[in-house]
């Protein structure tokens, strides 16, 4: 089984969105006054590689600890979006994996934009879907997640934020920051992106994996 880590490190220098908190590390115990070490880590629920939970942007909306653990595991199908620098992600880019994509809980953005982590750039021509594609995910009612390798996927100034609302509207979850989506060989993959278990979570930072069992091993790929 080859497992492939799709996710950032968490640090305090790390890029956050605009205006969020950087994550803090104090050390809670030591080893020269405790004998052994902890950590008090400080950091907003969106820090990272995080999910966002329907919550994060409707009041009634459910919460992490709402949703069932089925919804943070499955079969994912990655779509490439790399030729969409500077622009938008069409419904053309994505109904090709329309296919795959009935196979699967989650469907993965992949921008590349994740090189650009540490850089300005990161935060500048990120790769948007459109309304329609948009609204083609949130109708596929099989799908539990939607993720992105980019810090959003809303542009970073906006005030309304359209394609969370729209997404997220159905009750799925978001997942922003991926990293390593070139990692997957072929375009589907097992997905993991369990979120802390903390009460009324709007969003989390996860782990996120995927897991690709080795040819000849039955994988709908
Ligand atoms: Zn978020």
């Amino acid at each position: 089984m080859k497992i492939i880590d799709l996710t950032q490190t968490i640090s305090e220098k790390m890029p956050v969105y605009p205006g969020t908190e950087q994550p803090i590390f104090s050390p809670s115990s030591t080893f020269a006054k405790d004998g052994f070490l902890e950590t008090f880590l400080q950091m907003v629920s969106h820090t990272g590689t995080h999910l966002d939970a329907p919550g994060h942007m409707f009041e009634q909306g459910a919460t992490l600890d709402q949703l069932s653990i089925e919804q943070f595991c499955g079969m994912g199908v990655i779509i490439d979006a790399t030729s969409c620098h500077g622009g938008e992600i069409p419904l053309s880019v994505i109904e090709p994996y329309g296919g795959k994509m009935r196979l699967c809980q989650f469907v993965l953005l992949k921008t590349g934009y994740d090189r650009y982590w540490g850089k300005e750039q990161y935060f500048d021509g990120y790769p948007l879907l459109t309304a329609e594609a948009a609204e083609y995910l949130a109708g596929q009612e099989q799908l539990t997640g939607v993720g992105i390798d980019a810090i959003s996927f809303d542009k970073i100034d906006s005030n309304d934020f359209p394609i969370h609302k729209t997404l997220l509207s159905t009750g799925k979850i978001l997942i922003e920051n991926l990293t390593n989506l070139d990692g997957i060989w072929g375009n589907m993959a097992m997905i993991s992106v369990l979120p802390l278990k903390y009460s009324h979570a709007d969003g989390s930072p996860v782990r996120a994996v995927a897991f690709q069992p080795p040819p000849g091993i039955f994988c709908p790929c």
